[in-house]
């Protein structure tokens, strides 16, 4: 049975190897998540991250190319098919976060994009078009999906896509827009209990700032949001601190709501500068994430491929949370990010270690192996013209 409904012989004979490719490398593939969980890399710092699964695409027949747009960690992997035609690229993640490893599952994403890619190589060597593996690094802050966007890595691209561990299956969803700020306040120092009348509190401005942004968040809608950490608050309880630097990462459910946080935090720093006379500086720290806008066809595809593969019945839930770097290149091309419920604890929230642990358990590595089938199954859609694809091209 072909997993495709929209599939003549050869699609369905590729199909076959596709599936048949995911089931033979399921060790291998458990065994890179496996891996990458127990050796986390920062952002930015994935440079055996990068270089594994690099490595795993290259051993399959693709051609890697390290250091694209000029980013060390990043690579693009690339197979190509009997004739030219549609180029779809499969996107690794694989950096960490700090104290909590893999808390975001890029392990299992960066695998799992790797062996899809790896599944429809193994198809397409009979096919028209290219698949690429792009390794994309620092989605948790700099986005460099989207430096890579600008540097022309996805030019000429049909289609993006990959898969993010989740506690709930769901096809197309949305993801919030977001601008990272760092917030400082320059006061002046002086002894905090002999004369601190002679000094400015470089703090006092920063908890203002903070208080006064959480109050006005209150009429704000509810997917405007900006969770902010000090990183710097003075040194020692007897002197006034005259630096303090703060970051904020602002969200909204599009690049306009998320400028109407922006303008409220600097509207709220410029009243805590008043108030305390510490001088107020701002700014944007890292790309513009913009929401993502899931492709309906590409949707269509992966729906009807997880299903045939023995995929659970996705959820639709219509609020965006989280924030993707992949929302950008979403503007220009057809994007396709689903989310895979990789655990059935729903007490565990994503960014903590519980997450991590839940992306190598056993349930996580079963889920995998359908996703992937149906992620390479997908690509394969664009590669031979699936009608829901080319519809959507009309
Ligand atoms: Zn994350
Ligand atoms: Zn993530």
């Amino acid at each position: 049975m072909p997993a495709l409904t929209q599939c003549d012989s050869l699609c369905a004979d590729a199909s076959k190897v596709i599936i048949h490719t995911v089931e033979r490398l399921a060790d291998q593939m458990h065994q890179t998540s496996r891996h990458l969980y127990e050796h986390p890399e920062l952002s930015g710092e994935e440079y055996e991250s990068s270089r594994l699964l690099a490595g795993l695409a290259a051993a399959y027949g693709f051609e890697v190319e390290f250091g694209v747009a000029g980013l060390p960690t990043a690579f693009r992997a690339i197979k190509r098919g009997k004739v030219p035609g549609p180029k779809v690229a499969m996107l690794a993640e694989y950096d960490a976060l700090p104290v909590v490893g893999h808390g975001c599952g890029h392990n299992w994403i960066g695998t799992a994009s790797t062996f899809a890619a790896i599944a429809l190589g193994e198809a397409v060597t009979d096919l028209p078009g290219e698949v690429q593996l792009i390794g994309t690094p620092a989605e948790e802050t700099d986005g460099h999906k989207i430096t890579m966007l600008e540097a022309g890595v996805f030019d000429g691209v049909a289609a993006a896509m990959m898969m993010h561990p989740s506690l709930n299956t769901e096809i197309a969803y949305s993801s919030l827009a977001c601008i990272s700020v760092i917030a400082e306040f320059h006061g002046k120092s002086a002894h905090a209990a002999a004369s601190p009348w002679k000094g400015v509190n470089a703090l006092d401005a920063m908890i203002q700032l903070f208080v006064n942004l959480g109050l006005a968040l209150k009429q704000l809608p509810p997917t405007a949001k900006a969770p902010g950490v000090i990183h710097k608050g003075g040194e020692r309880a007897n002197v006034i601190p005259e630096h303090t630097v703060a970051s904020f990462s602002l969200r909204g459910r599009d690049r306009e709501e998320a400028e109407l946080v922006l303008r409220r935090l600097i509207e709220c720093g410029e009243a805590a500068s008043r108030a305390t006379g510490a001088r107020f500086e701002w700014h944007q720290d890292g790309n513009i994430y913009y929401e993502m806008r899931p492709d309906d066809g590409l949707a269509s595809i992966f729906r009807e491929a997880w299903l045939s593969v023995g995929g659970e019945q996705p959820i639709h839930h219509s609020v965006p949370h989280g924030s993707l770097d992949i929302g950008n290149l979403s503007h220009r091309f057809p994007c396709l990010h689903p989310s895979i419920r990789i655990t059935t604890d729903n007490t565990i929230g994503g960014h903590t270690r519980e997450f991590a642990d839940a992306s190598i358990s056993p349930f996580a590595q079963e889920q995998m192996v359908r996703a992937v089938q149906a992620l390479a199954l997908t690509g394969l859609g664009v590669l031979t013209g699936h009608p829901a694809f080319n519809d959507q091209r009309g």
